[in-house]
């Protein structure tokens, strides 16, 4: 977390303000980040015949989320300390902390085994406000508190503009809103956050197949881009904690420094949305496949992800200190951020050795070549070690060197962030060179 607000990843959201629970900003370098992460996907998921992408609006109509379920199951039970005021999760009491100063260190169960806390309520996770100037309940809209919807309500608008048959799926990416009672984790649970979902329409009957294989796909997607595999897993969920939508769902999960915790969800959710929206519409959302001649309402494969604990997640997982080498041959402690470098923000800094020769009129224009293909950084102060590990700390995978041989035979010298090999390119062919590798 440190080095993420030093380096411009994350900020706290109005942090001179004190800052807002649950709510972060994305810096410079974190932007970058979340926007590769966000392509990667898009990329992974529609650049495929059988997916479309859509936007849809953040506020939707109230009638939808009684549709989905959401008025009446999207709770979660909180408990009240009578005492100390602390809110909490009902079914997540064992993990907490006791909120008052006087008892530090305190477990809650303990104070909720002395009787100190409230029956459990149920407490609705979506945020409210209102369409127009009156604040009547007629007025009341919410902040979607997830992206899924906006993509069942057009299955069809969809499906017909583009002259899709099933199966198809269609991908959204967007933010998403939940009142959580306890946000925690730094930017693990958040009450501000993105997703990237896709629903797969497919014939009921086929859905246990096409389960199996989104599974396949997603899990590779995260090794795909350098997770680290004995760090990822499959968590099943039990038949008795099913959310009511679903037939079968398994989470993947991220072994992150607090634990095991989901970075996506992959339901089977059978014909629940798409009925329950004809139901609460009035409108048919069925298909007809012209070939059988066959009308029926499709089963949906879902794969949910949060962008933001995604970000997380790859974040944690490029972190390492380790050992390496000075210029003068002693040892010292780096840390790297050992991104793929498809994510990575910064994709190569030029550096002129020394600030006289010409080195750094090279240097510059080496610079406003490659700035028009990718992100890179001129950097000119102190040793270039030293560079080298401030450009380490925030995952830059190439470093580019002008030196006295750059002004002899015009080659440059590429170090490699991971092995920290340097090897000697002629300027001419960087471009090709980096394209190649990143
Ligand atoms: P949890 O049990 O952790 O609250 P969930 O099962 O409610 O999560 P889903 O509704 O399946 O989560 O949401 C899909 C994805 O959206 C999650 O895998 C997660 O990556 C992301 N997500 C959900 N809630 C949050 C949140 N409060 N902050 C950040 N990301 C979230």
């Amino acid at each position: 977390m440190s080095l993420a607000k030093r380096r411009g990843f994350v900020f706290q959201s109005s942090e001179i303000y004190g800052g807002l629970n649950g709510c972060w900003d994305y810096g410079p370098l974190g932007v970058e980040l979340l926007r590769n992460i966000k392509e990667q996907w898009w990329q992974t998921m529609t650049f495929r015949e059988d997916v479309e992408g859509v936007d849809a609006a953040i506020l939707m109509h109230p009638t939808v989320w009684k549709a989905s379920g959401h008025v009446e199951n999207f709770t979660d039970p909180m408990v009240d300390c009578k005492e100390c005021k602390a809110r909490f999760r009902a079914d997540q009491i064992e993990d907490a902390m006791c909120g008052s100063p006087a008892y530090k260190g305190r477990k809650a169960h303990k104070c909720q085994a002395e009787g100190k806390f409230t029956e459990a309520r149920q407490f609705n996770l979506m945020f409210k406000t209102f369409v127009g100037p009156v604040e009547d309940s007629g007025s009341v809209v919410f902040l979607r508190p997830e992206t899924a919807q906006g993509i069942f309500v057009n299955f069809l608008n969809v499906q017909s503009s583009s002259r899709q048959k099933i199966p198809f799926g269609i991908a959204q990416i967007g933010k998403a809103f939940r009142n959580e009672i306890n946000t925690k984790n730094f930017l693990f649970r958040t009450r501000e956050f993105e997703q990237m979902e896709m629903q797969f329409f497919v014939k009921p009957g086929t859905d246990v197949e096409w389960f199996g294989y989104w599974k396949e796909q997603r899990m590779n997607w995260f090794r795909g881009l350098g997770m680290q595999a004995d760090r990822l897993q499959f968590h099943q969920h039990e038949p008795d904690k099913l959310a009511h939508y679903a037939k079968d769902a398994y989470d993947i999960e991220y072994s992150f420094p607090f634990g095991w915790g989901e970075i996506e969800g992959i339901h089977n959710r059978a014909a629940w949305d798409l009925s329950r929206h004809e139901e609460f519409s009035g409108k048919s959302l069925k298909f007809f496949d012209e070939q059988t001649k066959e009308k029926y309402t499709p089963f949906v494969i879902e794969t949910s992800a949060g962008a933001s604990r995604s970000f997380m997640a790859f974040l944690v997982d490029a972190y390492v200190e380790e050992e390496a080498p000075t210029a003068d041959g002693k040892m010292e402690l780096r840390t790297v951020m050992k991104f793929h470098p498809k994510l990575a923000p910064t994709k190569a800094a030029i550096f002129p050795l020394v600030n006289r020769d010409g080195m750094p009129e090279i240097a510059r224009n080496i610079e406003a070549d490659l700035r028009s293909q990718m992100r890179v950084f001129y950097d000119d102060s102190g040793a270039v070690g030293r560079r080298y590990r401030r450009q380490d700390e925030v995952g830059t995978p190439f470093c580019i060197t002008v030196d006295s041989q750059t002004l002899q035979d015009q080659s440059v010298t590429v170090r490699e962030r991971d092995s920290m090999r340097q090897e000697r390119i002629v300027s001419g062919r960087l471009l090709a060179y980096l394209k190649e590798r990143l």
